[in-house]
């Protein structure tokens, strides 16, 4: 009997049949594929993307050169050198930070008691040799400087829920 019925449905390419009225269903059903680049999933303001330096509103560099954030990093991504400035301040003469280590698991962004290194939703970048994905201190400032607006907007929402 169940071979009569193969036969049949082989015969009658009713599987077929049933495939394409599932393809049909969906055929004139809103669409859910994302067509990225052009379009773009709503972020959340916790998105852990590059990273970015913040200064005081004053211009002055938040960062204090605590080493909190290179202690904590568990890929070993950050490196630090101090100075001491001539009032007696630490900063940091040097903070690296290799894109090509880092697992963007944001430790680094919580350890900081400044807020000072803090991860964007800058997610589109990329380098053809791995020196081009170690961002320098300046380059973490300067990205820093061009989103602070977008960054503070999100850690004043994120402090909402802490
Ligand atoms: S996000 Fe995580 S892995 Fe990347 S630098 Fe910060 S602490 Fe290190
Ligand atoms: S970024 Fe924050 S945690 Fe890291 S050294 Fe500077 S002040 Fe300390």
């Amino acid at each position: 009997m169940k071979a009569i019925i193969d036969l049949f449905k082989r015969l009658f390419l009713l599987e077929l049949i049933k495939g394409l009225r599932v393809t049909g269903k969906y055929l004139f059903e809103r669409k859910i594929t994302v067509q990225y680049p052009d379009e773009k999933t709503p972020q959340s303001f916790r998105f852990r993307g590059r990273h970015a330096q913040r200064r005081y509103p004053n211009g002055e560099e938040r960062c204090i050169a605590c080493k909190l954030c290179e202690a904590t990093c568990p890929a070993l991504a950050i490196t630090i050198e101090v100075e001491q400035r001539a009032d007696g301040s630490r900063r940091t003469s040097r903070y690296d930070i290799d894109l090509t280590k880092c697992i963007f698991c944001g430790y680094c962004e919580e350890s900081c008691p400044v807020d000072a290194i803090v991860e964007t939703r800058v997610f589109e970048y990329c380098g053809e040799e791995s020196g081009d994905l170690l961002m320098t201190k300046q380059d973490l400032l300067a990205s820093g400087d061009k989103l602070e607006s977008q960054l503070a907007a999100d850690r004043l929402l994120d402090s909402q829920y802490r």
